[in-house]
């Protein structure tokens, strides 16, 4: 079944009694159980909840997995896969990740004997040297934020599969509908649903999707242990969301790429990033593994005096972090989403100070580039 189908289905099998269409909203802490020693299926909303639970085996089918979790928030997520790990393991992870996760391997997980090293995961090689005896995963993002570098799954999950290394992917940027990491060798995938999955900025989550049963069982006994779930209205939320993802994808890249065209010829801009862009170095890679390019885009303007001007003067586009809902949003990752990125690392990857990021929406792009023309044009502002 075509994933827009699937993403339309999630939770429609679960109330046969009454053949509510949208799933209940299960609030409930404790479940009774029906007879000593028996039990319907749910216990303690914990460690399992029918509404969570329908997100959860929607997202495994979406994503091709065998068991999907649902977390608090994406960091929550990932802080619960680290979990697999002990003192003393070492994890290789993609350089240019996104400033929370950055900031939870080196200020929170080292304290507890775990290591990293950053590198350019598009490197094989570069992979291949940062291999120790103690490495034990490989952690990427499969398009990076915010310069949108592309991760060869196919050729990492072969190197992880022959060193023994589990393949971890941050495939927040991409969703299921445009790549399904599991299906190119990784071995868990892991989102913040936060953006295009529930993809309308009102509610944050995590998720992650398995793909082997034993793996699952682990991550289950993390999730109940540690406890970060997603609540059932929120879980509802993101569900509401997910039904969508396809035609808010369809519209947000196709914005993207006619925004990002316009930039491009644009005189106060003097650099854009966008995957869809054929002169984007990792323009052929994500075309042949990926069914689009997303809707991320980063440019660099003339000088740092625009960067704030083009902030504060546009008008339909908002001055907000986060990214993936219908809303355009737009923010300035040198002092935002990068800020916990050691400096020296921020400007050997070209995060600096004119570069912006846009989140494209689903609004009709000739009202966004009318929004950003006035920008780029609005003089004698007073900040
Ligand atoms: C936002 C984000 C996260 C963190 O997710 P939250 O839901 O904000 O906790 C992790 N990875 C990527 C790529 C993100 O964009």
């Amino acid at each position: 079944m075509n994933i827009d189908t699937q993403a339309v289905q999630i939770g429609l099998e679960w109330d046969t009694r009454t053949g509510s269409l949208s799933i209940p909203i299960y609030q409930s802490a404790t479940f009774r159980h029906p007879g000593l020693g028996q039990s319907t299926g749910f216990d303690y909303s914990r460690s399992g909840n029918p509404t969570r639970m329908a997100l959860e085996n929607g997202m495994a089918r979406l994503d091709g997995g065998c068991r999907g979790f649902a977390y608090s928030s994406g960091m929550a997520a990932i802080t619960s896969l680290l979990l697999l790990f002990r003192s003393g393991d070492h994890l290789i992870v993609t350089e240019d990740l996104y400033g929370g996760t950055c900031r939870l391997f080196d200020r929170v997980f080292t304290q507890f004997g775990l290591t990293f090293s950053y590198v350019d995961t598009s490197n094989r090689e570069a992979v291949l040297a940062a291999i120790t005896p103690s490495t034990k995963a490989l952690f990427v993002e499969t398009l990076t934020n915010p310069l949108l570098k592309f991760a060869d799954l196919p050729a990492l999950s072969t190197l992880c599969r022959e060193r023994g290394l589990l393949l971890m992917a941050d495939n927040t940027f991409l969703t299921p509908y445009l790549l399904r990491p599991l299906d190119l060798g990784a071995d868990i995938s892991v989102y913040s649903a936060t953006k295009y999955l529930s993809g309308h900025n009102d509610t944050v989550a995590g998720l992650v999707v398995v793909k082997d049963p034993q793996l699952a069982e682990q991550v289950y006994f993390h999730q109940n242990s540690a406890g970060a779930v997603l609540g059932p209205q929120d879980s509802w939320l993101v569900i509401r969301g997910m039904k969508t993802l396809g035609v808010r994808l369809d519209r947000q890249q196709q914005n993207a790429l006619t925004i990002a065209h316009w930039l491009k010829k644009h005189a106060l801009v003097r650099k854009v990033f966008y995957p869809g862009l054929e002169e984007h170095p990792d323009h052929d890679l994500i075309k042949r593994h990926a069914r689009g390019f997303g809707a991320m885009i980063a440019f660099e303007v003339a000088n740092h005096a625009l960067v704030e001007q083009i902030l504060l003067k546009t008008e339909l586009i908002s001055f907000a972090e986060s990214l993936g809902g219908v809303e355009t949003l737009m923010t300035f990752p040198e002092g935002q989403t990068h800020a916990d990125i050691p400096a020296d690392v921020r400007s050997r990857l070209g995060i600096n100070d004119v570069l912006l990021r846009l989140s494209i929406g689903i609004e009709n792009a000739d009202d966004l580039i009318t929004d950003l023309e006035q920008a780029f044009n609005s003089e004698g502002i007073t900040l």
